[in-house]
């Protein structure tokens, strides 16, 4: 018997959890700043990740080193970032130079370049110190949490955004996007036992960010 290329997927209803203005997808350092400064806005939020902590690579990739936060002259990342790092800094979980410290010079160079705070881009030695950040991932995923929750963001975790579904065109209707990871996962298997053991859900959004 020939096996076919082509396999019809079966259409399938579930139920709507819930309406926010606006939609962000993934829970990086992107999408957190992203979903914070919406809320802050007066926006409605929900942030949808598909794994169980906030922070993306930058937490479950171990980057450790937020590297050079400046343009030669003057700190040019500041905003939720700076305040992530401020927050982590004041429970323990994060590192950097004060302004005095940003410069060059050996006794500088001494007490922070093992922590990878310098500037990468220079030949120059030693490497001039700058304004950078050396943390601890569960501290980020911990501040994550925090300044979430205080913003009022609706977050769901373990989510998979699997794909917006647009009716009578996107000019006039608002999107569904359906994040819903056994959707995407479970293709082989039956459509709507896993739709119901694992808690698919809708989410109506006027805008999808990201
Ligand atoms: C090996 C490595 C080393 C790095 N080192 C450094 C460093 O030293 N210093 C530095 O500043 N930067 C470093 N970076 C870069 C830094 O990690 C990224 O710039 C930063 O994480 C990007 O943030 P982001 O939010 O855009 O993306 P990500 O951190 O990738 O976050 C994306 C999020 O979206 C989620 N997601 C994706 N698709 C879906 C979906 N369909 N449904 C639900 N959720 C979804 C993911 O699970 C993830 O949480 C490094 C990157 C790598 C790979």
């Amino acid at each position: 018997m020939s096996q076919p290329d082509q396999m019809l997927e079966s259409a399938g209803s579930v139920p709507v959890v819930t309406r926010s203005d606006v939609v962000v997808v993934g829970g990086g350092p992107a999408g957190f700043a992203a979903a914070v400064a919406a809320r802050r806005e007066g926006c409605s939020v929900t942030l949808i990740e598909r794994y169980p902590y906030l922070g993306g690579l930058a937490s479950g990739g171990m980057v450790l080193v937020l590297d050079d936060m400046n343009n030669g002259q003057e700190v040019t990342v500041t905003g939720i970032c700076m305040e992530m790092i401020e927050r982590m800094a004041k429970v323990g979980a994060c590192i950097y130079p004060p302004v005095e410290d940003r410069r060059q010079g050996w006794d500088t160079y001494r007490k922070w370049a093992h922590w990878g705070l310098f500037d990468f881009r220079t030949a120059s030695k030693p490497a001039s110190i700058v304004m950078a950040a050396a943390f601890d991932p569960d501290g980020w995923k911990r501040l994550s949490n925090e300044i979430i929750a205080e913003s009022g963001v609706d977050v769901r975790l373990h989510s998979w955004f699997s794909k917006a579904i647009v009716r009578d065109g996107a000019e006039v209707a608002p999107d569904f996007s359906v994040a819903n990871k056994p959707l995407t996962e479970a293709k082989p298997l039956p459509f709507r036992p896993m739709l119901i053991f694992c808690g698919a859900f809708v989410i109506l959004s006027t805008t999808t960010v990201a």
